[in-house]
C-alpha cells in the first residue's frame, strides 16, 4: 500500500454488519468442520472477524490502529507482510477484501506469510475480477488518479492457482450482488477523452457515498458528477458488452 496513514483516516464505521451479513453466513458455512484456530490478515473494523470468534479460536492482524480498536479478539498490530507470529500456528489462514489493496511487492510478502503461518487451509475472498479503472477517480489538489476503495488489481480464480501454486483449491464460487463489469478499451477510451467528474455518475455511487481521501496526498473530497455526452455514450456500449457478475470470489484451499 503506497500510503499507510489513510487507513488511520479511514471511517471504518461505515463497514457495516448490516451489508456484510450475507458473505458473513457464506464464510461460516465454508470453514472445514476441523478447523479450530484462524488467523484474520488485515481484518479491517472486525464486522467479520467479531462473528468467527463466537465459532472459533480467532487472531486479528491489522496495521491501522484505528481499525483494531472495534475488533473484539485477540489481535496483533502489524503489516500483512510481515506478521511477527510463528509457523504454522493456525489451522486456516483468513483474508477478506485486502489482497486487492496491495502492491506487487506487498502482495507477493503478504502471500508467503499466509503460507507461512496456516498449517492446513487458505480462505481468500476478493472482487471478482473486477477493473478497478472503473471506479477511478481524480484527486482535485494533486492530480492523482486513483481507483475508489484503492484497489489496485484484480483476481480470477486462475491467479489463485499461480500466486498459491503450492496449495490445491477445493473449493471456489462467486458469490454476491451483481454488478456490472467494464471492458477495458472503453474505459481507456473514456477516461482519456472526458473530464474526471464524467467518470462516477451518480447512479453507481449516490451523493451520499462519495467523500474520499486521496491515496496520494491525504487530501479529502466530495467527488463530483458532471453529465458528459461522450462518457454517457460510452457507459451506454459498455451495458451492451460487458455483464453483470457476482460481486465476490471466494477461494478455498488446502495445503498439499
Ligand atoms: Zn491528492
Amino acid at each position: 500500500m503506497d500510503n499507510k496513514n489513510i487507513y488511520e483516516k479511514y471511517d471504518w464505521e461505515k463497514l457495516s454488519l448490516k451489508k456484510l451479513q450475507p458473505k458473513i453466513e457464506k464464510i461460516l458455512t465454508w470453514i472445514p468442520s476441523d478447523v479450530k484456530t484462524i488467523l484474520d490478515v488485515g481484518c479491517g473494523n472486525g464486522v467479520i472477524t467479531n462473528i468467527l470468534s463466537e465459532h472459533f479460536d480467532v487472531t486479528a492482524v491489522d496495521r491501522s490502529k484505528k481499525a483494531l480498536s472495534y475488533v473484539k479478539t485477540k489481535k496483533v498490530k502489524a503489516s500483512a507482510d510481515d506478521i511477527p507470529l510463528k509457523d504454522r500456528s493456525f489451522d486456516l489462514a483468513f483474508s477478506s477484501e485486502m489482497l486487492e489493496h496491495l502492491d506487487d511487492k506487498t502482495l507477493k510478502d503478504t502471500i508467503r506469510e499466509l503460507k507461512r503461518l496456516s498449517k492446513k487451509y487458505i480462505f481468500i475472498t476478493v472482487p471478482n475480477g473486477e477493473n478497478p479503472a472503473k471506479l477511478a477517480i481524480q484527486c482535485p489538489s494533486c492530480g492523482y488518479v486513483f481507483n475508489r476503495p484503492n484497489h489496485l488489481r484484480s483476481f480470477k480464480l486462475s491467479d489463485f492457482q499461480v500466486l498459491f501454486s503450492e496449495l490445491k483449491v477445493i473449493r471456489s464460487h462467486a458469490f454476491g450482488p451483481r454488478t456490472r463489469y467494464y471492458q477495458p478499451a472503453l474505459l481507456k477510451i473514456k477516461l482519456k477523452a472526458t473530464p474526471s467528474s464524467a467518470w462516477v455518475p451518480y447512479y453507481w455511487i449516490p451523493k451520499a457515498d462519495r467523500h474520499t481521501i486521496c491515496s496520494k496526498c491525504e487530501h479529502e473530497f466530495e467527488y463530483p458528477y458532471k453529465f458528459h455526452p461522450i462518457a454517457s455514450a460510452i457507459d451506454m456500449l459498455n451495458v451492451l458488452v460487458s455483464p453483470k457478475k457476482p460481486y465476490w470470489l471466494f477461494v478455498l484451499m488446502e495445503k498439499k
